[in-house]
């Protein structure tokens, strides 16, 4: 019996193990036994383009694009250049400006931190990190107000996915406290089935082993993506690609996945 609860006792830490932060998502949930359902409409639609600014009259200002499909369907945000020194992100998000709709809306926010892109740092000393901001506040420091603007949109059109595209220092299949190449869903089933999806898809376009994308555990709190998740509780994903790789890659792999996330919602083609 002694052997029986030590081997149990075992499989209890190894289990636990699993909990800790940046855990590698090694199989989807078996609680959700089926993606979402693929959209039907697949006919490019008309689209009507609103183009707002956020932070308006102040260094901070940045656009944020609405773009709405002739066709009902759901909201979906893509953020990119939250830090400045990560322009991947911002280059693959701007890229959805030129995208055809099937249906819904697309919100795309390409420039979140345009002070810090501009001066190619994580972020100015005196904005804040944007992806600690969240929710934000009307009035606070400058991170504070762009995200607090950023959650007012996501409100007001009823987002359905939010994707927040970044960039890590190194591969994370080799230097585990790095991010880079790997997708961070929402807690929920939805969003880590869909990371392991869209990492399953990328993947197939990358043949060296350490520079494939992983999917981990565990939203970093007060992020773009955490605050979606959480708080208005639909799919959410951070993307990160690793600044080893050439700028011409890391954009291609962040829109890649982002791409296959928004389809997933029957907005774009897949
Ligand atoms: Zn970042």
């Amino acid at each position: 019996m002694k052997r029986i609860g030590l081997i149990f006792l075992a499989l209890l830490l190894l289990f636990c193990a699993g909990c800790s932060t940046k855990a590698p998502v090694a199989a989807k949930p078996e609680a959700v036994k089926t993606a979402p359902a693929k959209q039907e409409q697949k006919q490019v639609v008309q689209k009507t383009t609103t183009e707002l600014t956020l932070m308006k009259d102040t260094p901070y200002a940045t656009p944020a694009y609405v773009y709405k499909a002739s066709v009902e369907g759901p909201a979906v945000m893509v953020v990119g250049g939250v830090h400045g020194n990560e322009p991947a992100g911002s280059l693959a998000a701007q890229k959805f400006c030129d995208v055809d709709l099937l249906k819904g809306t697309l919100i795309v926010i390409p420039k979140a931190n345009i002070t810090a892109l501009a001066a190619e740092v994580r972020t100015l000393p005196e904005t804040g990190d944007l992806n600690r901001s969240y929710p934000g506040k009307k009035a606070g420091t400058p991170a504070e107000e762009i995200t607090y603007e950023i959650v007012q949109l996501m409100q007001q059109y009823k987002v359905a996915m939010v994707l927040d595209l970044h960039e890590g220092y190194a591969f994370n299949t080799e230097e585990p406290k790095s991010v880079g190449e790997t997708i961070l869903p929402g807690k929920d089933d939805i969003s880590t089935i869909l990371a392991i999806d869209a990492m399953e898809h990328v993947n197939k376009q990358i043949t060296d082993p350490k520079k494939k994308f992983s999917v981990l555990a565990n939203p970093i709190a007060g992020s773009t993506a955490y605050y979606a998740n959480t708080v208005l509780k639909v799919p959410a994903f951070t993307i990160e690609t690793s600044s080893r790789q050439p700028l011409e890659d890391r954009v291609k792999y962040s829109f890649t996945i982002a791409s296959f996330l928004v389809a997933s919602q029957g907005v774009i083609a897949q």
